[in-house]
């Protein structure tokens, strides 16, 4: 494939696989598990789909291009994916963790990984020196998730890089937030990119999966062997609907973005919200950083009411967008962190991460950005009313 296309014309030359046979402008559902081999000695490039599956390879294939990578793989969730990487460790290795990774990495660091002897301590990567103060001996990762949930703080993918790679090991990021249309993290040295393609690569609320790309042919060896052993494959009808999911990708996620960005500006003007959390706005403590090493901040912000309350009745008043788990879909969808997300976490902990009982997450759909303020506006004034009844209940 041609590195000089822009990334919306590459998108679709890697999605529109025009079969030889039949012309079909589409990659064929192969739904087989066994392939005929034609020669007793011989065999073709398929036998199992476990291994290997011209569907799946199609989107791993596409996958690897978009993201700058040697290889791609499609697992059946993000988790999946997340769990198959780590499982490059060894007994006696130790991962270097953000604090405020996503809920199922931390389920899969302190309740699995610890039994078999894989160690890990959890860091603000938002600070290299804390990092750099946690690399031990036997540090095998650096591990980043940027912008963060549900806060969208901002690491400094090239200063973890820089650190890793001084003290030979790898640096995966979690680039399920921004997708390969705004961040791509291999071209900075990373070796191996991690999605829930669940979110934004798929679109629609319709499909969970995930996807690893790797920077380079010894990891991408080491992680096809870890994909075939441990079978954690996407599901063929699951892959073509990922191919079709990232045919729209570039215009779905600027156009939620943009929308994003508009709705992060309303909110800030607002005097009942607390704050709002999106790195781009230029108030944001991370916006610099998130300018230099992507190219937009993303169509996820959060914002923080005055308490429970407020939160509650806003989410009862809003007409527009679901309100769910889950984010990156064609629907907006508002979800509270401190319930959902981030229900493991206690009181304390969720206060220490920056996640106020106030706090709703926004993924911004493809609803124009208007209505979607609108609405918001009335929930705000719904807001402002139900608590002056309920505060003069109090007096
Ligand atoms: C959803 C999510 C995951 C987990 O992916 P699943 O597809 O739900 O298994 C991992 N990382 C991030 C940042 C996510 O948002």
């Amino acid at each position: 494939m041609s590195k000089n296309y822009h990334f919306s014309t590459k998108l679709i030359k890697e999605t529109v696989g025009v079969d030889p046979q039949t012309g079909s402008a589409n990659v064929p559902v192969y739904l087989s598990s066994t392939f005929h081999q034609k020669d007793f000695d011989h065999f073709g490039k398929y036998d199992y789909t476990r291994s290997g599956n011209p569907t799946r390879e199609a989107l791993e294939d596409a996958i690897a291009s978009l993201e700058g990578g040697v290889r791609g793989f499609a697992f059946a969730s993000g988790m999946a994916a997340i769990s198959t990487a780590f499982l490059l460790l060894s007994a006696g290795d130790h991962a270097i963790v953000p604090k405020n990774v996503y809920g199922g990495t931390f389920r899969i660091l302190t309740q699995v990984l610890g039994r078999f002897g894989i160690e890990h301590t959890f860091v603000d990567t938002t600070r290299p020196d804390a990092i750099e103060e946690a690399i031990r001996p036997n540090t095998k990762v650096i591990y980043v998730e940027t912008p963060s949930n549900p806060t969208l703080r901002v690491t400094d993918i090239r200063a973890v890089v820089r650190l890793a790679k001084a003290h030979r090991c790898w640096t995966f990021v979690d680039n399920t937030f921004m997708t390969p249309v705004f961040q791509k993290p291999l071209e900075f040295g990373a070796d191996l990119v991690l999605h829930s393609a669940t979110k934004f690569i798929s679109g629609h609320s319709d499909v969970v999966a995930g996807l690893a790309v790797a920077g380079s042919k010894a990891i991408a060896d080491r992680l096809y062997f870890l994909q075939n052993a441990l079978g954690a494959v996407l599901g063929v009808q699951d892959s073509w609907l990922l191919l079709r999911g990232l045919k729209t990708l570039d215009v779905r996620i600027r156009k939620s973005a943009d929308s994003a960005r508009r709705i992060a500006g309303f909110f800030a003007a607002q005097p009942d919200v607390r704050h709002v959390f999106y790195p781009g706005l230029p108030e944001h403590s991370g916006f610099a950083l998130q300018a230099e090493q992507a190219t937009s901040g993303g169509a996820v912000l959060s914002f923080e009411l005055e308490n429970e309350e407020c939160a509650r009745i806003f989410v009862n008043h809003v007409q527009l967008p679901v309100f769910a788990v889950s984010l990156g879909a064609v629907e907006s969808i508002l979800s509270y962190p401190p319930r959902m997300s981030h229900a493991e976490l206690n009181e304390e902990e969720r206060e220490k991460a920056g996640i106020g009982s106030g706090l709703l997450r926004l993924s911004v759909g493809l609803e124009d950005a208007e209505d979607l303020i609108q609405d918001f506006s009335n929930a705000l004034g719904c807001v402002r009313t139900q608590r002056q009844v309920t505060v003069r209940g109090e007096e």
